[in-house]
């Protein structure tokens, strides 16, 4: 299989080298040139436990890496969950599903990815014989997942910039009581934007980039879109049949990667009837699916902080597909989101997808519901789910993270304070974090002296 961006004006890669890329030379974000047709095996793969079925879905994407080394990256890629079902798929009433992907290490579903991600790293540097230096900007959540699929592996480092006393202290310390040698936590003095903006900096500087084999973790990576197909297609399997005719997956939405995944495997046979896009306050892809323009504002930090986003990164593949996959279309649509701020689409094909907006003087109250009605306990990001459910179909709400990584958004709601094992033994651990400014050239030295 081959990987085209987006944009057309970058050549075709394998798997590996699309997963080792990133960002595509043109700026576009890869896709495969064609997609697979699963419709007539969906009987067989019923029976396949997560991993199995995750690896015969990736066989047919990651095809420049032999089949047994696939099979023991995507085996040990999900060790670290805590359910054998890696994704439980609950029943809370009649018509009411959540599929849980808060158990692997950091509690969140990008570890869905990010598992994969790190063993792909690995793999790529023992057949290279290469080693690699991952470097991100994280607000919270993604860099310690990142961290958590690197941590400790043979030739790889990772340094993640994070504005030093604006993540919340439980994420701080999934990112700086590893313990792990090959993990930096960079504790920029500034906001999460001028970490961006230092990250910008740095990676366009294309000899310390080379220099230093630098790779990038950010929302755009191909493999992390691949991995997150795989639960929609674990979650439709398990329903029965007249629940698969109406089943609507909610999906709390901030970058498009985690819907955008669902839909693409609904293109490769997968008859999925619907998606909804639940935003929180910051709604630009709401705005987008009630009036089919898309168009830029500014980001309200929100209680479901890792959905506050002002540009969703991974929009530009959904846009593609609806530029026909006309690269020359979708780029004259980025030039005018650049130029404008926006874009009005005509004659789009809205397809399943419908779409919510929750404010955060709405969350505590939903949290309150579903914890009435259900027993069930909702993080901040999986309550914009439970906002609006259809009535008349079956809802499968995606549980993006746990609820006890935000006890005082849970406690303020329902008086009690949710705790999770893995969390309350970061507690005990030394934090290890390095104060830097948030200026590129510092951060270069830092990099320079502790890369692999
Ligand atoms: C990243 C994240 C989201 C948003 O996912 P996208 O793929 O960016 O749409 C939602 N919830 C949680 C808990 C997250 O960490």
């Amino acid at each position: 299989m081959r990987y085209l961006s987006t944009r057309g004006e970058a050549p075709s890669l394998g798997f590996s080298d699309a997963v080792a890329t990133g960002l595509a030379p043109d700026g576009g974000l890869y896709l495969p040139t064609s997609l697979p047709d699963f419709s007539n095996d969906l009987v067989r793969l019923a029976r396949l436990n997560y991993p199995q079925l995750c690896l015969e879905f990736l066989s047919g994407f990651a095809t420049d890496i032999p089949p047994a080394t696939l099979r023991a990256i995507v085996e040990k890629s999900y060790t670290k969950f805590d359910q054998p079902e890696i994704a439980p798929l609950k029943k809370l009433g009649p018509d009411l599903y959540v599929l849980e992907l808060f158990h692997g290490p950091t509690l969140a579903f990008k570890d869905f990815a990010l598992q994969l991600l790190g063993n792909l790293y690995e793999h790529q540097c023992l057949t290279r014989g290469e080693t690699i230096n991952v470097l991100g900007a994280t607000s919270g959540d993604t860099g310690a997942a990142a961290i958590h699929g690197l941590l400790g592996k043979p030739g790889t480092a990772i340094f993640i910039l994070y504005p030093d006393g604006r993540v919340s202290p439980l994420q701080e310390r999934q990112m700086t009581c590893t313990g792990a040698s090959n993990v930096y936590a960079l504790a920029l003095d500034g906001t999460f934007d001028d970490a961006q903006a230092a990250l910008k900096v740095i990676f366009s500087n294309g000899a310390f980039r080379r220099g230093h084999r630098l790779s990038a973790v950010n929302s755009i990576n191909l493999a992390r879109i691949l991995a997150q197909c795989v639960y929609y297609l674990y979650a439709w399997l398990k329903l029965s049949p007249a629940e698969r005719s109406s089943v609507e997956f909610i999906v709390p939405t901030g970058n498009f990667g985690n819907v955008f995944a669902g839909w693409l495997l609904q293109q490769m046979g997968v008859p999925i009837a619907g998606f909804k896009v639940a935003t929180n306050q910051n709604d630009i892809l709401c705005r987008f699916f009630e009036t089919g323009e898309y168009r830029v504002g500014s980001v309200l930090p929100s209680l479901a902080p890792s959905m506050d986003i002002q540009v969703a990164s991974n929009f530009e593949r959904f846009l593609y597909y609806q530029a026909g996959r006309d690269p020359q279309r979708l780029r004259a649509m980025m030039e005018e989101i650049k130029n404008t701020g926006g874009v009005r689409l005509e004659n789009w094909e809205r397809g399943r997808f419908t779409a919510s907006r929750c404010t955060d003087a709405e969350i505590p109250g939903i949290i309150q519901r579903v914890h009435r009605e259900h027993g069930y306990i909702v993080d901040p990001h999986t309550a914009c789910g439970f906002k609006a459910l259809t009535p008349g179909r079956v809802s499968v709400v995606l549980a993006t993270a746990s609820p006890a990584k935000f006890p005082e958004t849970i406690r303020a709601a329902i008086g009690v304070e949710p705790t999770a094992p893995a969390l309350d033994a970061l507690k005990h651990r030394p934090v290890i974090k390095h104060r830097l400014r948030a200026d590129p050239a510092e951060i270069m030295r830092f990099i320079a002296q502790h890369a692999v």
